[in-house]
């Protein structure tokens, strides 16, 4: 039987570019269809948009069944949009990919390839048959990395492969200078991810933690060609913060050191005096030290309070279980 492919495509105010995505995807379904024998459906998930995308999906699902949608009651982002997806997938295969086209429609066809690319043993030369179905693939996701990061600015270019490599550093995690969520998955490795239950999501993040053999590949990302990006250099900040939140404890661990680090010196320091006061007695001196001390103790001391509530407030959020999304509408369940 023919495998079906998911392409689950989140979408925020996207009503410029949409028709543009259909027009530009319709042909590559058709070839993976005839090429690849790959079924495939679009799942688009509106993250409560303001303008017309939902009407344009509403009229996308009339036109073509195999054009599914999910409608948030309210912007989610774009993490809860993807869990959504995936979630709702019915494919044996899943591909998350933006609506702006900066993720290439036409490399689906080389990805399902290499997802589907078995060890060579186990496909002699002349079998016919879908690799797949020949023996075991070699890999579980085939993920897209921008190998383009020159046509960004200094600054956002900087301050994005600062973060990769900080993230590496503080977490366990391995992560691909440049990843992005253009990705295409197997079913294992789908039900894996939609069985994490954490509500703060940080998909790169998960991905790599549930492990699965994972090929890179490199790809250039175009311009939008409609539309505006929905990322303001703010908004990056605060999601590289929570990224480092949700999967490293290390900022804790700076603070009991420095704590341990501080009380020892605090220590040394204190025998000193003591031994001077001994030797030449006890004149009032090194009034500004102790006020510097004080101060740089208590900054240091608020600072760590502050990362501690970080981790506390996000402790709150996960315990409240609250939904990630809440669908307010779909193909399958039509409001008007
Ligand atoms: N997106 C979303 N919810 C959001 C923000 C973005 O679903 O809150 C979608 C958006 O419609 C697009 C994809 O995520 O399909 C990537 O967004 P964008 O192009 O704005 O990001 P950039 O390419 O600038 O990183
Ligand atoms: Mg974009």
């Amino acid at each position: 039987m023919d495998k079906l492919l998911t392409i689950i495509v989140p979408c925020f105010n996207e009503q410029e570019v949409l028709p543009l995505f259909i027009e530009t995807i319709t042909p590559v379904r058709k070839e993976l269809i005839e090429k690849h024998e790959l079924n495939t459906e679009l799942l688009f998930i509106d993250d409560g948009s303001g303008d017309k995308t939902l009407e344009l999906l509403r009229d996308f699902h009339e036109n073509d069944a195999s054009v599914r949608y999910i409608s948030f009651s309210k912007n989610f982002g774009k993490e809860a949009a993807i869990l959504a997806g995936l979630k709702n997938a019915k494919g044996d295969y899943a591909v998350l990919m933006d609506s702006d086209l900066q993720h290439p429609p036409a490399l689906l066809p080389q990805m399902y390839s290499e997802l589907t690319n078995t060890f060579s043993e186990s496909n002699p030369q002349g079998s016919n048959k879908p690799n797949s179905e020949v023996g075991l693939c070699k890999y579980d996701s085939v993920a897209m990395y921008r190998d383009d990061r020159k046509k960004e600015g200094f600054f956002r270019r900087h301050f994005s492969s600062m973060f990769f490599k900080l993230m590496n550093k503080l977490s366990k995690l391995n992560m691909v200078n440049g990843a992005t969520d253009f990705r295409m998955m197997s079913r294992p490795m789908i039900n894996a991810i939609i069985s994490m239950p954490e509500t703060n999501r940080f998909s790169k993040g998960i991905f790599n933690w549930v492990g699965f053999n994972t090929k890179w590949m490199p790809f250039e990302t175009g311009e939008r060609p409609a539309g505006e990006s929905k990322w303001s250099f703010g908004k990056l900040i605060s999601y590289s913060f929570d990224a480092i939140l949700a999967f490293s404890e290390v900022p804790l661990k700076i603070c009991s050191w420095l704590g341990i680090i501080f009380c020892l010196v605090s220590f040394l320091i204190g025998i000193v005096h003591f031994i001077k006061t001994l030797i030449f007695g006890d004149p009032v001196a090194g009034f500004p030290t102790l006020y510097l001390m004080m101060l740089l103790l208590g900054g240091i001391i608020l600072l760590f309070l502050g990362i501690m509530g970080q981790y506390l407030a996000r402790i709150y959020l996960e315990i409240k279980q609250r939904p990630v999304y809440i669908v307010k509408e779909s193909n399958d369940n039509k409001s008007t």
